[in-house]
């Protein structure tokens, strides 16, 4: 398994979504995906990690998570280190820590560069997700970003995937 398989740019035919992922991400979620425009990240059973999101949802509501994390397993670890209080010791690190900072400062950068390629949206301009560029709001955000990129994005979402291996990877099916 390599990074690339995860790491799926929108314009491959990985990205694509079909019927059946609709169908997975509606049972995933626990109700219909919103706002879907590709599939981001799969499972290397081929399921759905993390949905690309457009920018504005059908209703008119700007939507800024562009990589929303849908995997039940994924989704659990990363709630599993925000309740043991991972994000504040992460945003107490990101004031102390230069390159660090610097480097989450790219990943937010990555994420409005993403999000503005699949449309303008005035009400969100500028704003990422999950707390970048200062501080850690959502490790589910950061997690998603880091599936979807690939390593060296995200550091803190990488970081994240780190700590939790031992429970849920992202090479490793658990579907
Ligand atoms: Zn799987």
């Amino acid at each position: 398994m390599t990074d690339a398989r995860l790491a799926i740019p929108v314009d491959d035919p990985a990205a694509a979504v079909t019927p059946h992922d609709l169908e997975v991400l509606a049972e995933q979620l626990g109700r219909p995906p919103r706002g879907v425009v590709g599939i981001a990240a799969r499972c290397v059973c081929g399921r759905p990690l993390v949905v690309r999101t457009a920018p504005r949802l059908e209703n008119g509501t700007p939507f800024p998570t562009t990589f929303y994390l849908t995997h039940p397993g994924a989704v659990a670890a990363a709630s599993t280190l925000e309740a043991n209080g991972v994000m504040k010791e992460m945003s107490d690190r990101l004031t102390e820590d230069d390159e660090l900072a610097a480097a989450y400062r790219g990943a937010h950068e990555h994420y409005l560069g993403q999000r503005e390629a699949l449309g303008h949206v005035d009400e969100i301009d500028g704003i990422s997700a999950g707390g970048m560029p200062t501080r850690v709001k959502c490790l589910h955000v950061l997690v998603g970003h880091a599936l979807a990129a690939g390593p060296g994005v995200n550091p803190l979402g990488d970081e994240a995937l780190l700590r939790v291996r031992d429970v849920w990877r992202p090479d490793r099916c658990t579907c």
